[in-house]
């Protein structure tokens, strides 16, 4: 038997003692026939282990010790796994007990992800405020915040736990969860928080399109605006709750005053995936070197404006991501020109 803690190395003959953590069922369709296999989390006294099994007996439950024999540890996406193949045997132990020691995966905060909950995550915190709520008829303090670890940010919320401005920590055990389109952090009672002492490690925010797939914040793209949409330009918003209005105004505040800005949307291409943007407001105008007045300004010539300055010139653009039916949209903070070179250069060092 060997411990979770000691799988290092690829092996064809593994038995270990495990406890089953997690165990999820899925399809696999190979060859043009589908199958069902299992995979999860394993436990021991020294730490968790990620495995799939292409034969597993339905008897065995979450939470089972069971022995493991003749599996194989495999290197797969970088990370050590165990595969419980047709040749290794599962032995449910009803009488067990154990003690899983909890680890935690240290992620880059573009690849976090709802379907890998509980990580690590080392970045600086800012932006912290303070409320008080109830729970359940207590009073708890919240804390919000960010963490940025130099690939991305992400909110962070913390039920009691003080978080600290501008202190570089490492959150273990944080939870990933998604509200309103936006991946956050949730600081709970498993969640260690630990001053981070190693130097910061210098990581780019400029990321291919197809690489991040979570809806995360401050990360930059380089590509080019191949559709910009036709209502951008010249927009009327209600001055009450700051949504678009027609020339009828507000549905819901019909007395409010309409305040005129400039706004617009395009599809960015970068060689590896689209993603559509928007922009608006002081950014939009200072890309577009627009300096007059809104009232005066002629719309049709607004438009081609924005046309003319987007589509098809080559931009790098920074902003937060947000997922709206199923498709991932970025609400760009700042935007700049770019030359061909930097982007097929980009691609490049992303391959
Ligand atoms: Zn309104």
């Amino acid at each position: 038997m060997v411990k979770i803690a000691d799988i290092r190395e690829p092996s064809t003959s593994v038995n270990i003692l495990a406890k089953i953590v997690s165990l999820r069922e899925a399809k696999s369709s190979r060859n043009g026939s589908e199958s069902i296999y299992h995979y999860g989390i394993l436990g021991d006294e020294t730490g968790t282990i990620q495995f799939t099994a292409w034969s597993f007996p339905s008897s065995v439950r979450e939470g089972d010790i069971v022995e493991l024999r003749n599996c194989s540890a495999r290197i797969y996406n970088d990370r050590i796994r165990i595969t419980v193949g047709s040749g290794s045997e599962v032995v449910l132990m009803p009488e067990g007990k154990m003690e899983v020691k909890r680890t935690y995966e240290e992620r880059a905060i573009k690849d976090l992800k709802t379907s890998d909950p509980y990580v690590t995550v080392t970045g600086v915190i800012t932006g912290v405020s303070s409320r008080e709520t109830e729970i359940k008829g207590e009073k708890v303090t919240l804390y919000s915040g960010f963490i940025d670890d130099g690939t991305a940010r992400v909110r962070i919320s913390s039920f009691g736990v003080p978080l600290k401005e501008g202190l570089r920590a490492s959150l273990r055990g944080a939870r990933v969860t998604e509200f309103n389109g936006r991946l956050s952090l949730t600081v709970g009672r498993q969640t260690e928080i630990l001053e981070a002492s190693e130097p910061e490690i210098q990581m780019s925010r400029n990321h291919l399109i197809w690489e991040v797939t979570s809806p995360v914040g401050n990360v930059s793209f380089s590509g080019i605006p191949v559709f910009v949409g036709e209502r951008s330009g010249i927009v009327t918003k209600c001055s009450e709750c700051g949504r678009f209005t027609d020339a009828e105004g507000c549905r819901d505040h019909p007395d409010a005053e309409k305040v005129m800005d400039l706004s617009c949307y395009f599809t960015l291409e970068d060689g590896t995936g689209s993603m559509s943007c928007y922009l608006e407001g002081d950014t939009l105008k200072e890309f577009l070197g627009f300096s007059g007045d809104l009232n005066s300004a002629d719309p049709v010539e607004i438009h081609q404006l924005v046309v003319k300055s987007l589509e098809c010139i080559p931009v790098r653009v920074t902003g937060d991501l947000s997922i709206r039916n199923e498709s991932m949209r970025m609400r760009v903070h700042s935007i700049g020109k770019i030359t061909d070179m930097e982007i097929s250069q980009e691609l490049l060092e992303g391959d």
